[in-house]
């Protein structure tokens, strides 16, 4: 049996999540599984000639399997478009995953939609034609490939190729978040193959630790933070409460807090909950500007037996975590447009995280210039984005084309991020003996990044670690 893998995203940067494995046994059959199929955002679209979110590397149409790890967009962003080209398999995730990319992929189809509609008006506007000929996808790509989903719960193990058994264990980082194990038999040869996804923290929050695994032989993992360890972790309450009183009490002014619509938003208001019912929340409005979080948090209610076991017991006194004096959900874009004119404190809760999409970028247009005002980044802004040229000190960003000040305040809270740091992504392979893994794949970082959980895990006992490029074939 002949094993190759190969990483078509997610190889030496942050986004576009996709590896393929190529199983050529000695009878001659062949397998193709795909694990992730994620879009690229930020930088590494921007910087490349041709936008890497257009072509795969491969054909969609010999691919037998896709393993979704979970539901955020740069890992599962791309499965219509996989599906509009060919592939036509079935996709492994849990149930949670699938629930979330019910509303993601149709959320992203109607910004794909909405973002080429607006290159071909400024294009027409120029007299050119616009650089692509139509949206990555649109929404009729997106049922499709929806009735291929299937899912697996957690630590349950099914074959789902002859001689290839999945299971998942829980990877902490979002609602249904897995790690993707992989056994594959040949004869008297079995390869055990584990893949992370995105690691979760070891941190008290609604979502449990990052789950154990058997001793695998071949280990791709992530490595978003793998130079650098967050800040111990404080209170949460007592941090966020002492932005809402700076920001908002003394200063009179707006915090806004651009978050992943998924996991980041229900995790604010979560804490935002909890200080209510403490009695410690001041009275100002809170907007929750996004019909995908609104719709995430209601998945998120009903998956609560995912919840950590403390969470859980909390329920039974308060049975919605995510609804207090003074929160707003706002579905619809005219409501959203009137929270333009708000007189007043409030904390506007919007995506896109990385600042790229959303509500948010109208918020930011409106309220960047006004120096009582703030914004509060709660997770990783890929490079490139505008979130992450915020978070450099830029004094004014460009947004829909205007030049916009930047006299808010900009902070940060690392309490949210959902990625493991250096020595939570060490303590996650703690399960793992050293001695008996024969290859890692680190992915799903920048150079410095992987460089850094390297030389790490170098210490550790780990050998054979590889850095893959985008497109770079491994015998395994
Ligand atoms: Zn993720």
């Amino acid at each position: 049996m002949s094993i190759f893998f190969t990483s078509h995203g997610a190889a030496g940067t942050v986004t576009g999540s996709k590896h393929l494995l190529e199983i050529d046994r000695n009878d001659g059959t062949r397998y193709r599984v795909l694990l992730d199929c994620g879009m690229f955002q930020g930088e590494a679209v921007y910087d490349a000639k041709h936008d890497p979110n257009r072509t795969f590397g491969f054909d969609p149409a010999t691919i037998d399997v896709l393993v979704l790890s979970h539901a955020h967009i740069d890992h599962s962003g791309l499965v219509p478009r996989l599906v509009a080209e060919g592939f036509d398999g079935p996709i492994w995730c849990t149930p949670a995953t699938e629930d979330l990319c019910t509303i993601m992929l149709a959320d992203s189809a109607h910004i794909q939609e909405y973002d080429y509609n607006y290159d071909v008006k400024r294009a027409q506007r120029k007299g050119q034609k616009p650089e692509e000929d139509g949206p990555l996808y649109t929404k009729d790509d997106v049922q499709p490939a929806l009735e291929l989903f299937q899912t697996l719960e957690y630590a349950t193990t099914k074959e789902i190729l002859p001689g290839i058994t999945l299971t998942f264990t829980d990877a902490g980082h979002i609602l249904g978040s897995a790690a993707v194990h992989l056994d594959i038999v040949d004869g008297d040869r079995t390869l055990r193959f584990s893949f992370s996804g995105d690691v979760g923290r070891y941190v008290d929050r609604l979502l449990p630790e990052p789950v154990p695994f058997r001793q695998a032989d071949v280990i791709v993992c992530e490595s978003t933070y793998g130079d650098r360890d967050h800040e111990p972790v404080k209170e949460a309450e007592d941090e966020l409460l002492r932005h809402v009183t700076d920001v908002c009490v003394k200063n009179k002014g707006k915090l806004l807090i651009p978050a992943f619509s998924i996991g980041k938003t229900q995790e604010i208001l979560y804490t935002l909950n909890t200080l209510s019912n403490e009695g410690r929340l001041p009275r100002i409005p809170v907007y929750v500007d996004s019909p995908l979080a609104i719709s995430a948090t209601m998945i998120s209610r009903a998956n609560s037996a995912l919840f950590r076991e403390e969470v859980r017991a909390e329920l039974a006194k308060d049975p919605d975590l995510f609804t207090f004096l003074g929160v707003e959900y706002v579905r619809s874009a005219d409501r959203s447009k009137q929270l333009n004119g708000v007189e007043g404190p409030c904390i506007i809760i919007a995506a896109s995280g990385m600042m790229e999409a959303g509500r948010i970028r109208h918020h930011l247009r409106n309220e960047l210039a006004d120096g009582a005002n703030a914004v509060l980044a709660v997770g990783f802004c890929a490079p490139g984005t505008l979130g992450a040229k915020l978070l450099e000190g830029a004094k004014e960003v460009n947004i829909f084309g205007e030049v916009v000040p930047v006299n808010a305040r900009i902070l940060r809270m690392e309490f949210y991020s959902a990625h493991a740091d250096r020595m939570e992504l060490v303590r996650y392979l703690g399960c793992q003996d050293p001695k008996k893994v024969k290859r890692t794949f680190l992915v799903h970082g920048v150079e410095k990044s992987i460089e850094g959980l390297r030389g790490l895990l170098q210490s550790k006992g780990y050998k054979h670690i590889e850095a893959p490029v985008r497109g770079q074939r491994f015998e395994i």
